[in-house]
């Protein structure tokens, strides 16, 4: 039987109400010992399943708090087991107080993601599902949030099970082969490798969607980059409707990094403005010319901001040249002024290959475009049939998925070889045990225990 286990689920500090969660076979016993039903009734007579008024109080009797209880008889609740919660007033003392009394009344304290973890142990939740519970908490976009959500309705679960069902009819095949070579004699090859190709394709569409999606979750790093007086800080401005960099007239004045976290098309983006990179003598300045290249080294994506109206200068080159191999777009700003030295297809005779937009942070012209080229560049191009049915994968999920599908290639190649048919067994048994370990059914204790650690208390 499982001990009774307590926390605060609501986040530290004071709020209307904090909820006090308990969970063991015996928590309603637990509660049963400080708290009294405005109605008179003991916890077991309370219906499961409802919200209940009454009093908690401490050892000498005293009122500590006015509470609602509510009573979530196992298996139907959170973790399957006993679950009791306690509304509390949200002051920090009032939580604190009901929680020593629940402790003192029977319970202990409960270590970070316990109760998810008893949800996953007594089968409510399996384990990429007990790992979108802590997406789902983290989500910073709202399409991570929607990512999340279809993980925790089981989207990679059942991804996960029809590439198991695979597998394991395959595996029946090669078994009775093995165990049985008068019998059965030879598998049929060629549908042994039809299902394999099944599995590879699917365990790399998983892998490619989930490539695509995970910056909704992770976000990226993007750094605008461009000589001075280019309109760096103007376009920041723009993207973050804040005030925060300070527009001047004076080339090098933005001395520092200016970072900020923005959403473009819903992926969060931690986009920073440098300061121009420039040969100069000024020493502030050089720091932030060396903070600039640091920054560039760093950045996944780089906007490489160029002026239409002075055109293309030795500062642009030597820029372009510590961008090389960087995923970038070049922005040509102030496509506002009448006198312009610039156009696009100078731009693209001079960098060709890479996207180009035209804007006006003065006018906020262009911002459009250069968000929808942005998300593409981040994204990548979407396989149409694809789109809104990609699955989100964390990196140990991705690492199990690429170990299993490495195990599925070498079945394959096993199979073109006519290699004996208990080497492709070993290969196609141990794409089934990375499959189980990332579902949780077959999962190693200190695997399972590094998940949970990384929850917060009371959840
Ligand atoms: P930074 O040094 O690259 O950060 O450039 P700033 O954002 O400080 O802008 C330098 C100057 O260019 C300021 O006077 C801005 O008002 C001006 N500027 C910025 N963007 C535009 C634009 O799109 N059109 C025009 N006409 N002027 C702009």
């Amino acid at each position: 039987m499982n001990d009774c286990i307590a926390a605060i689920s609501t986040p530290p500090g004071e709020g209307g109400i904090a909820i006090i969660r308990i969970s063991g076979e015996n928590a309603p016993e637990v509660v049963d010992r400080i708290f009294e039903a405005r109605s008179g009734k003991r916890i077991k007579e309370l219906k499961t399943h409802s919200l209940n008024l009454g009093y908690i109080k401490d050892e000498k009797g005293y009122l500590v708090d006015e509470v609602l209880v509510s009573r979530m008889d196992g298996p139907r609740s959170y973790t399957g087991e006993n679950v009791v919660e306690i509304n509390c007033h949200g002051g920090g003392i009032a939580t604190r107080r009901c929680l020593e009394l629940v402790m003192m009344a029977g319970a202990r304290l409960a270590e970070p993601g316990e109760f998810t973890k008893r949800a996953f142990l007594n089968g409510r939740l399996d384990m990429v599902q007990a790992e979108a519970v802590i997406d789902l908490i983290r989500a910073r976009s709202e399409k991570a949030l929607a990512l999340s959500a279809r993980n925790l309705e089981g989207a990679l679960s059942k991804a996960l099970k029809d590439v198991e069902d695979e597998l394991i009819i395959i595996n029946s095949r090669l078994e009775g082969s093995i165990d049985f070579p008068e019998e059965v004699g030879e598998p049929d090859w060629a549908e042994i490798e039809e299902h394999l190709r099944v599995v590879e394709a699917r365990l790399k569409r998983l892998v490619a969607g989930s490539k695509r999606v995970r910056v909704y979750r992770d976000g990226v790093k993007v750094v605008i980059a461009g000589k001075p007086n280019v309109g760096k800080s103007s376009l920041l401005n723009v993207l973050t409707q804040k005030e925060k960099a300070i527009v001047t007239e004076i080339p090098g004045t933005t001395r520092d990094l200016i970072e900020d976290l923005i959403y473009i098309k819903g992926i969060p983006v931690r986009i920073m403005d440098t300061a121009g990179i420039r040969r100069t003598q000024d020493v502030i300045e050089k720091i932030g010319v060396e903070r600039t290249r640091e920054a560039l080294m760093e950045a996944e994506i780089v906007v490489f901001m160029v002026d239409a109206s002075t055109g293309i200068s030795d500062d642009d080159l030597d820029i372009m040249q510590q961008i090389e191999g960087k995923r970038k777009l070049i922005v040509i700003n102030k496509e506002d002024i009448e006198n312009r030295v610039l156009n696009v297809d100078e731009v693209r005779t001079r960098f060709p290959g890479v996207a180009i937009v035209e804007i006006s942070a003065l006018e906020e012209t262009g911002i459009e475009d250069m968000e929808e080229a942005l998300e593409k560049l981040i994204i990548g191009q979407k396989e149409p049939e694809e789109t809104g049915q990609e699955i989100m994968t964390n990196i140990r999920q991705e690492q199990a998925i690429n170990a299993a599908l490495n195990h599925v290639q070498d079945a394959i190649a096993g199979v073109g070889n006519r290699l004996p048919i208990d080497g492709i067994a070993v290969d196609t048994w141990g794409a089934v045990s990375w499959i189980e370990e990332l579902t949780g059914k077959a999962i190693k204790a200190d695997v399972m225990e590094r998940i949970f650690a990384d929850f917060c208390i009371g959840k």
